[in-house]
Formats: C-alpha cells, structure tokens, sequence
C-alpha cells in the first residue's frame, strides 16, 4: 500500500509524453502529441497524447488513460505496481502506508517467502553454472537438450547438487531460516532430519506475474531413479499451482501484442518456443487447465491456442479442460502437430518464421477440431456415437456468445450428418438442464433498469467494451465535472432572497430526489464517487478523475473536457473558455433531459415486457405502471416550465 500524499507525489511528478515517450516515439501535432500505438499494430498513427490533460489514447484500439493506466498496460502490471515503477522513473521515494500488526506479520510472512525463494533461484543457478558437479551433470543435459546459455539465463535455470541438504546447509549458513525453508517446500524436515526436496535435479523457477520466483519445478536427470520424473513445489502462502501458468511473466506483453496466447504442457516445451522466437506461450505445467489460470491469461487477451503433440490418450483426456475455456467466453484454437513431435522438438527445428506459418496454417477452431476427432473414433461405434455428439454440443452450449454458438452447431451437423434440427434441441435440453443446476436469479425488473456494473476491481480494468453512454449521462456528467463547483446564478442573474446552491449541489439533490441511477455503470460509478467525494474540501473534480485507476474513468472525463475530436484543449484556453453564463437556465434542463429519457427507456421496458405477457394481473400491473410514469412526465414538464426544480 502506497499512501495518498505519495501517490500525489508521484502524480505530480509524471509528465505523460516522458511516460509515453519511453515505448514510442511522439510528434507533436498541434497541442497534443501522437505516434504508433504500442498496444496494437499499425501503421498510421493514431496514439494521442495530451500533455496538458496527463492522457493518452489511441483512436484505433480503445487504449489509454493516464500515466500509471499507461504504464499498468505497458508493462502488464497492478496499479500499485506501475506507481512504483513511476516512482522509480523521477526519483520519488515510495512511503509504504503503514500496516496494522496482523498485516505486517502476514505481509513479512510473505516477503520472508519471497526472499528464501529469491535466494533458492539464485543458488540452484550458481550450481548449475559454477559447481563442478552442476557444469558436469545439469549444464551438460541442458545443453545436449538443444538450450542455449541466453534461454538458461533468461529463465533463471538451475540445478540442486545430489546432496542430502547441501541446500538447505548453505541457506541457513547465508542466514535464511529453516522456518521459511520449510514453508516454500525447499527444505522437508521430519523426526531429526532436513532434507533438500529437489536433490539431483535440474531446477525451474515458477515466476509470479511480476518476476518473483514463487515456486519451483525439478526434474531428475537419473534414468534409475524410481521418484516422479518432475516433482514441484507444495502449495504454499507464495504459490498455489492452480491460479498461476508457467512463464506468464515473460509471455504477458508478447501475448498482449499479438492477442493471443499459446498454451503448451510443458516447462521445455514453453523454453523451446521462446528460443524460437516465440515468446507468447506459458504452459499449464502438468496440473490440468483451472478456471483460475484462464482467467490470468484472460487479463492480456482472449484468445488461447493450443498446442498438442499427436498423443491422442493426451488429447482426449485435456478436452474438459478446454471446455472451461470456452466458458470463459474465450476463443479457443487447436494446433495438431506432425506425428512424433511435442512443440519442444518441432519448435527446435524450426525458425520463429516457419513455426508462425505452421501454426497459422494449421490451427484449427476447437469446436470443429473436437466434432472432427470424436466423429472419426466413433466412426464403426453407433452405440458411442450418440454420446459423443451431445459431449461435443455440450462444449458448443457453454460458449456465452449466441451468433459463435449458431455456427459450430450448423458446422457439427455438417460433420456429423444430422440435422441441425435435432442438434439444437439437444441444445436446449443441455442448456435447461444447465439453468436448473444453476440457483434461480431474481428476474430483472422494470425499475431497475440501471445497469450498474458496480466498481471495477483496482488490478483488472475491465476489458468487456461498456455499452455507449446515453448523451444525456454523458451531459449531466459534463456539468457536475466541468461546473459542479460554481455557483449556479451568475452574480447579476440572482434574484433577490434566492439562494444560490452550487451546481454540484443542484444536480445531485435533484437526481438523488428521485432516486435516480444512470443506465451507464460507469457514469453511475463516477457519479457516485463524485457525490462520495464533494464533501471534501479542495476536491477538484478534473484533476480526481483525470488519475483515477481505471482508465476507463480516466478516458471517459478526458472526453467531457474534449471539444468535438479533439483530446483536449490546452491548460490556458481552459481557463479562458467561456463557462456558460446562463448555468441556472441550462442545468435544470440538462437534469430534465435525463430524466425524461429515463422516464423514456423504463416506458419501453414496460411496453416490451407487455408484449410478451399473458398473465391478465400482470397485465393490469405493468399499465399501472406505464400510467404513473406518464404522470411522472407530465410533472417534470411542469416543474421544468415554473423553474422550481431546486426546491
Ligand atoms: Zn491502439
């Protein structure tokens, strides 16, 4: 946790053209700064950046925010993560706030955790290239395996002497305690012994998100030993093997540059593909794919491919697996490769170039590769065959996207041969099946048409496009930022014994009066922070919003301040831009348009819901309904008309 004033401290600091300016190169172009969008490819420039506003957005891909939502982006990092690495950037010294004892001893838990397991990397990697037995033995396999010094280096590989506690001697020798030894799983301690877990094998660090080695994996080099070939880490406060894929760190900004992510089995197998040039690959390292490891690769995009050696036991059996992914919402791909190659051995004998060919060439849509592979085994087994029909329309139901879903069920009838007839109902019968196992959500109702998506999560800016604000959200929304804070009556528009309330107070009195929610979640969070926020003295709404941590925040109140297409303005021509003179004339109108169509859209709900509705009680409720909010309307008329809506 990095305290308020600090983070200011940092935000004062950063100049977003410095920050943007050290991954691509910027032209200026009239007050604002533009060049090639890191995050996706192109060719025109369509990356802006306004210096005066601290933002930048691409016009081509959505991206954007402020600094730290840059750098978050950039680098693949949380945003506690990217204020430091700002921090670093101009010299600021981070002031950690200070933890309650609970977190400390939690937090030093953890840290000890990190600093032991920092420490084994290190070790196993100075055996493996200084100790005579490491050059010998582990250097020697890795080396013979086709593994260059660059790709050892890079993965911080390494190798544990065949020792009883050669390991965990140094370690408590170098001042580590046996506690946290034993914690990571380096170290196993029973009735008077502690033993080194991974004695004899070469080591692989598991890294964390950010670098940190976490977690390890050991391989036996002995052909004799009788132990599990690959033996890993326990589950531990640093690692749980289920929320964490081998090599996400070093694939994260690869796969976010090509939008994909591919996914192997094995720690070489993720290795050899990097040597070949192709870095957006992590491997689910022998546990079966979990909800969790999909949902970390989701973070950098939504597009998985997998790679299969032609084992086909190995196939079938990671199906259910890949049937998680597409619950996802994830697009899924398939990549057979040749007979009697695994990616490790295909990937060395083949260039970057050539494995991108083959890949593109070959990769084939999960669904149809399943309905293909299924469809041939029960090709002579009529029996099986209906099973395996509703096992592959099974996977097809769990795709969220309907138009995805009505194109792999035209595909499997095409490859089976039935009719698609036939095929949805069994659909529908899965889906219905599905439903009941699922407890019954409230059905929406027609008052709560608000679609509040809630905060998003500070770490994870949603990715899911937000529907298109309402203009009259987006106007209300405009006023409350630009001029919540000035008064409403100019000086010599005041009648005499009026008050003259703030903007702000006006429009957040008038909308909470009648309880009303934006249809938008994001214009709903922002406005609600705003209310959260007003009461503070020296609040400015601008500068809140424009470093707020989810650049969609960001984005969104940069473009309040944007006339027409332009990003922004600069800082004088803010100053001097005419604020409307008649605020006490436009505000109320501004609410009584977003009322009214608020009043609009519940309407069509009713009428939508009527529609559809046979039940005569129901019937009598809805136009009960429809009813009052006509009265409603007639009433914001008038009350707009006698200008009394600030009570
Ligand atoms: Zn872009």
């Amino acid at each position: 946790m990095i305290d308020r004033a600090t983070v200011d401290r940092i935000l004062d600091a950063v100049r977003i053209e410095e920050v943007v300016g050290d991954y691509v190169s910027l032209r200026r172009r009239g007050v604002n700064l533009v060049g090639n969008c890191p995050f996706h490819d192109e060719k025109t420039p369509s990356f802006h950046v306004s210096p005066a506003k601290g933002i930048c957005k691409c016009f081509g891909c959505g991206k954007g925010g402020n600094s730290v939502n840059f750098i978050m982006e950039a680098e693949q990092l949380s945003y506690v993560e990217a204020l430091k690495v700002l921090a670093k950037k101009y010299g600021i010294e981070v002031k950690e706030k200070e933890l309650t004892p609970e977190e400390l001893t939690q937090q030093n838990e953890r840290e000890s955790l990190l600093i032991v397991s920092e420490w084994a990397a290190g070790y196993f990697n100075r055996m493996l290239t200084h100790s005579d037995e490491g050059k010998a033995i582990a250097m020697s396999y890795f080396l013979e395996r086709g593994f260059n010094e660059s790709i050892i280096e890079k993965f911080q590989l390494g190798y544990c002497l065949d020792q009883k506690d050669g390991m965990t001697r140094a370690a408590i020798a170098a001042g580590y305690k046996e506690e946290f030894l034993i914690k990571t799983g380096l170290t196993i301690a029973g009735d008077g012994y502690k033993n080194d877990r991974f004695r004899g094998r070469v080591m692989f660090p598991i890294h964390s998100l950010s670098g940190k080695p976490i977690a390890f994996g050991g391989r036996v080099l002995k052909t004799s030993d009788k132990t599990a070939k690959y033996l890993n880490s326990p589950e531990s406060e640093l690692y749980h093997k289920s929320k964490i894929v081998y090599g996400i760190y070093h694939a994260r900004k690869d796969i976010v540059k090509h939008d994909r992510c591919f996914l192997v089995e094995g720690y070489t197998d993720v290795l050899s593909m990097h040597q070949a040039g192709i870095e957006n690959v992590v491997a689910s390292s022998g546990t079966a794919l979990t909800t969790d490891q999909i949902r970390l690769i989701r973070r950098f995009t939504t597009n998985i491919t997998v790679l299969y050696d032609g084992d086909f036991a190995g196939i079938k059996a990671s199906l259910r697996g890949i049937d998680l992914i597409l619950e996802e919402g994830m697009d899924v791909r398939v990549l057979l490769l040749p007979d009697g190659e695994d990616p490790d051995s295909f990937a060395k004998k083949n260039s970057a170039t050539a494995l991108r060919a083959y890949i593109t060439d070959n990769e084939t849509d999960f669904i149809r590769f399943k309905a293909q592979l299924l469809a041939d085994e029960s090709k002579n087994d009529p029996i099986g065959r209906a099973r395996l029909i509703s096992d592959v329309v099974k996977s097809i139901s769990l795709i969220p996207d309907e138009i995805k879903r009505t194109v792999f069920l035209k595909e499997s009838s095409r490859i089976f041969e039935i009719g698609e007839q036939v095929l949805y109902s069994e659909m529908s019968k899965i889906q219905q099946k599905r439903a009941a196992e699922i407890p019954m959500q409230r059905p929406v109702q027609s008052q709560n048409i608000s679609a509040n998506a809630g905060s998003p999560t500070m770490v994870e800016p949603p990715r899911d496009i937000v529907r298109p604000v309402p203009l009259e959200e987006i106007e209300v929304l405009k006023y409350l930022i630009r001029y919540g804070g000035l008064p409403l009556y100019g000086p010599e528009d005041l009648p005499e014994g009026q008050e003259n309330p703030n903007v702000d107070v006006v429009i957040v009195g008038s909308l909470d009066e009648d309880d009303m929610k934006f249809t938008n979640g994001l214009a709903q969070q922002i406005y609600e922070e705003y209310k959260l926020q007003m009461v503070n003295e020296g609040f400015e709404p601008e500068k809140y919003f424009l470093r707020h941590e989810n650049p969609a925040v960001c984005m969104f109140v940069a473009g309040l301040f944007a006339d027409d297409k332009k990003l922004s303005r600069s800082k004088v021509n803010d100053e001097v831009r005419n604020v409307p003179r008649h605020l006490f004339k436009i505000v109320p109108k501004v609410i009584f348009e977003l009322k009214d169509q608020y009043v609009k859209t519940m309407q069509k709900a009713i009428l939508d819901e009527l529609t559809g509705c046979t039940d005569e009680d129901e019937q009598m409720r809805l136009l009960g309904e429809l009813q009052q909010l006509n009265a409603i309307k007639t009433q914001l008329s008038a009350r707009l008309g006698g200008r009394t809506i600030t009570r």
